[in-house]
């Protein structure tokens, strides 16, 4: 459909990128009565938003940069199927990001992310709350919490530092074993000793069919969408305009960049230049029938989890640090459905569909929310890892406040695009 804005029109809002965060902040740029066109190349969440692992997980506030983590990159190189890989021939391009990464992980550095993402994740309980019931997207939210599994003593107390952390942010969680363990999840296998259980845990019923009916919402209120790929952006004095695919140039006076692991492609064109990277995670949607999962359940010893979904049981997550043009390696969705088979006998793992998305990440674990600093008229909106869906609504509200001049639900330095 084509129904953009012209070379004459200045008034509207622009937003590139389909997924969830730019149908999030068209949602509710609409709801004020701002004239809002969303352009992308496939269409309305089909790229990474749509396959991704559903959970609202409002309890994850910890910033994956920790210094231990980088003990680890031997191992991550050496296992090509492990629950993080690096392609030896990607290293040297990922090199200046991992060196950002860790020094992201020194104490003070991942104190003030570990406050800002628990500040995120507070107001994303609230926006989320707020549209999905403004939007009648209610009845897709699942709440039966999610259980975190152990398979020895060692890793359970080696999770007891994170749960700390989270009780300082009032963070609900419960360990469990025994009984309690087996009636969270029938069926599991005997390895899993011990779990926790976290209640405020969420999921939706299905990530694409959640954003396809939120742009619904988005577009009943005026939104419109155009299919097509941006080159470039441009902002003079005269204003801001996108450089489309096709040659022709479309006017506006704000441009949203919720490009998602594309957007520091786009920021270059204006100058700004971002450290963000791809981690690629794989998973395979099995029937519904393939096994009954009562909650999400989150395997971190190896990096997946297993989410019963209305549209069927998806299985997958890891990350796999090899940038936006490496074809996909499907052995990684296979490796994760073969441990999913180990750790759930009697799973039927035929007739499962593969799939691969690119979560976009900044070093420091946090988005970039904020106006361009090279240019007026341009806001960014990407770089949510491995938490896009889960920070999709609150970020829709802090764009539009930005936009409309008002001032943001939490403090936003945290998020600064100037802070590379
Ligand atoms: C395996 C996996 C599991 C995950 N599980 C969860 C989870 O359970 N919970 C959670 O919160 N998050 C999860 N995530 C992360 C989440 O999926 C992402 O953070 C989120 O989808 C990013 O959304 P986005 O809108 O920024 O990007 P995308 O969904 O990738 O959307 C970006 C859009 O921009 C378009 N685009 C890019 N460049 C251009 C251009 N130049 N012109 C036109 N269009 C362009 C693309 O076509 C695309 O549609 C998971 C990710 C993966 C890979």
């Amino acid at each position: 459909m084509n129904g953009g804005l012209g070379d004459d029109i200045t008034s509207e809002i622009a937003i590139v990128g389909g997924g969830i965060i730019g149908i999030c902040a068209a949602a509710c740029l609409a709801e004020t009565g701002r004239p809002v066109t969303l352009f992308d190349r496939t269409g309305i969440c089909e790229e990474t938003s749509s396959g991704n692992a559903a959970a609202f997980a409002f309890s994850d506030v910890l910033p994956l940069a920790q210094k231990g983590m980088m003990r680890n990159l031997p191992k991550w190189v050496a296992d090509p199927l492990g629950p993080l890989s690096i392609p030896p021939a990607y290293l040297p391009k990922l090199a200046p990001w991992l060196w950002r990464f860790w020094r992201a992980g020194a104490p003070d550095k991942y104190e003030t992310a570990l406050a800002a993402q628990a500040s995120m994740m507070k107001l994303a309980e609230t926006e989320w709350s707020g549209l999905m019931q403004r939007s009648g997207t209610r009845h897709m939210l699942h709440e039966d919490g999610s259980l975190e599994l152990y398979e020895s003593e060692a890793e359970f107390h080696a999770s007891l530092p994170g749960w700390a952390a989270r009780d300082r942010f009032g963070i609900g969680y419960r360990h469990v074993e025994g009984t309690h363990l087996a009636e969270l999840q029938p069926g599991l296998s005997p390895r899993f000793t011990k779990g926790t259980f976290v209640p405020g845990w969420k999921t939706v019923s299905d990530p694409k069919q959640l954003g396809k009916a939120l742009w619904a919402y988005a577009a009943g209120l005026g939104a419109r969408f155009e299919q097509a790929g941006v080159d470039s952006i441009e902002a003079s004095a005269d204003g801001t305009s996108l450089k489309l695919a096709d040659g022709s140039r479309r006017m506006a006076t704000q441009i949203i960049i919720a490009a998602g692991a594309w957007s520091h492609l786009l920021a270059k064109t204006i100058g700004d230049r971002f450290p963000l990277e791809t981690e690629r995670g794989y998973n395979t949607t099995l029937p519904s029938s393939a096994f009954d999962v009562k909650r999400q359940l989150i395997f971190s010893g190896h990096g997946f989890v297993i989410t019963p979904l209305s549209t069927g049981l998806r299985i997958g997550g890891a990350v796999e640090l090899g940038g936006i043009e490496r074809p996909p390696n499907y052995a990684r969705s296979k490796a994760l459905l073969a441990k999913a088979g180990r750790f759930l006998p009697g799973l039927d793992a035929s007739d499962g569909r593969e799939w691969m998305g690119y979560r976009p990440s900044l070093p420091d674990s946090l988005p970039a929310i904020g106006k361009a600093p090279g240019a007026q008229g341009i806001v960014y909106a990407f770089g949510h890892g491995h938490l896009g869906l889960t920070q999709a609504a609150a970020t829709g509200g802090l764009v539009r406040d930005l936009i409309l001049g008002k001032a943001p639900a939490i403090d936003l330095s945290p998020f600064s695009p100037n802070r590379f």
